[in-house]
């Protein structure tokens, strides 16, 4: 059979490649300006997604699969081996070439390179490592490099994928062993958290050796990743919240993505038939930040979850948190640690930057308060100021009611 052609593969392989989510570009509705009408779009051209770096830079990337032909049986995975789909191929120079081409046009800004498994694992880890040892080496290419990595490779080369990319990642895939032992059965937990290991080890090392060695190689200057699919088990949140923090805590992990489950065609019987809801997504989007950047602890965000495991989806998981432990607040926002501050629903960390800061100068008042956040109504029965005290409000029954974002009807054919 004739091979397709490059613009055929790159569409094969880009769209293969979405179901990704550790450089995801969501939330967008869709715009174009063909046809004449405005400038620019919001439907990206094949393969390019966009991504932050670690310094909060927004970068376009060329996002897609070196082949989609995989030896493993994922039931999740649109690639897996039993699943119809067309297949195709790229040579890791075409990818190179690909990304050199994109980039002179200044499409994209890097690389985001997966593949599915084929031959062996290590087959495939040494065909995205040559991917990127001939953009860095033959052309000196210095855009951001993100490679996923195998775990089912040679150690040695799943370490030497670091020496090139930027960032590495490995997808533990489900939330629970027994997830993964029943949807993935050729993988294992133990060697996806033993390869996550050794990478962990090796990024700490090279960095402390950088701090002494100013030559010393650069070994994925920006981490290591991870993504847990949502919804395609039985795990609840607060088993999802559980993992996360295992991972964080273990391998020192600069993020860990969630991709709610979608139904892909052809799909096993074993899956569930309906997507679980966007927002569960995006609730545990916020729980992550609640433990990165809020200062809890893994287990208060597993109490603010329902009786089910699950966090509340029709409000944030501060919020809830602070619904059931209302006797930690009103705290005062004259006289409260950052951290107590930072419990407050509604704050976020730059508004308790600045209220820390404006407290040095003046003894602040609601409406001081107020220009700092977006609803100050949002934080009143949670905090107290020079001229407000909210008394009962903070123990009425209904206060979950009053505080929940009013439900908007969806449009229909929206
Ligand atoms: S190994 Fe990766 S590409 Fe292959 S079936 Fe599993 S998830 Fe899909």
């Amino acid at each position: 059979m004739a091979q397709p052609s490059l613009l055929e593969r790159l569409g094969i392989l880009a769209d293969a490649a979405k179901y990704d989510a550790s450089c995801a570009s969501s939330g967008s509705i869709k715009r174009s300006s063909a046809g004449g009408k405005g400038m620019g779009s919001t439907d990206k051209g094949m393969g390019i997604c966009h991504a932050y770096t670690p310094d909060g830079r927004c970068i376009s990337l060329l996002k897609i699969l070196l082949t989609n032909h995989c030896i493993f049986d994922c039931h999740y995975c649109i690639n897996r081996k039993s699943s119809n789909v067309r297949r195709a191929r790229f040579t890791p120079q075409e990818v190179a070439d690909l990304t050199l081409n994109f980039y002179r046009r200044n499409y994209i800004e890097g690389l985001f390179l997966s593949s599915g498994i084929i031959k062996s694992a290590s087959h495939t880890m040494e065909q995205l490592i040559e991917t990127a040892c001939i953009l860095r080496e033959e052309h000196d290419f210095r855009g951001y490099i993100h490679l996923k990595t195998i775990p089912e490779a040679e150690p040695d080369l799943v370490a030497r994928a670091g020496l090139f990319a930027d960032r590495v990642s490995i997808n533990v895939e489900l939330p629970t062993d027994a997830g993964l032992t029943r949807l993935a059965p050729d993988k294992s937990a133990r060697q996806i958290e033993g390869a996550m290991g050794n990478l962990g080890h090796a990024i700490a090392e090279a960095k402390d050796a950088k701090k002494r060695f100013r030559h010393a190689p650069r070994f994925a200057p920006a981490g290591q990743s991870t993504q847990m699919i949502v919804g395609a088990d039985g795990a609840s949140d607060t088993d999802i919240v559980a993992k996360a923090s295992v991972l964080y805590g273990s391998y020192d992990l600069r993020r860990v993505y969630y991709s709610a489950f979608s139904p892909i065609p052809d799909a096993s019987a074993v899956l569930p038939l309906k997507r679980p809801p966007l927002i569960r997504e995006h609730r545990l989007y916020q729980s992550d930040w609640l433990m990165r950047f809020y200062g809890f602890k893994p287990q208060e965000v597993m109490q603010a979850a329902e009786a089910d495991g699950n966090l509340p989806l029709d409000i944030d998981p501060k919020l809830a948190w602070a619904l059931k432990f209302r006797d930690y607040f009103p705290v005062d926002v004259n006289r409260a640690t950052r951290e107590q501050l930072l419990r407050v629903p509604g704050l976020g960390v730059r508004a308790v930057n600045q209220i820390i800061a404006a407290r040095r100068h003046r003894t602040l008042r609601l409406d001081d308060v107020a220009k700092l956040t977006v609803s100050v109504k949002r934080i009143r029965p949670f905090i107290c100021a020079l001229d407000w005290r909210p008394t009962m409000l903070t123990d009425r029954a209904d206060l979950r009611t009053l505080l929940a974002p009013k439900q908007t009807q969806l449009e229909l054919f929206g």
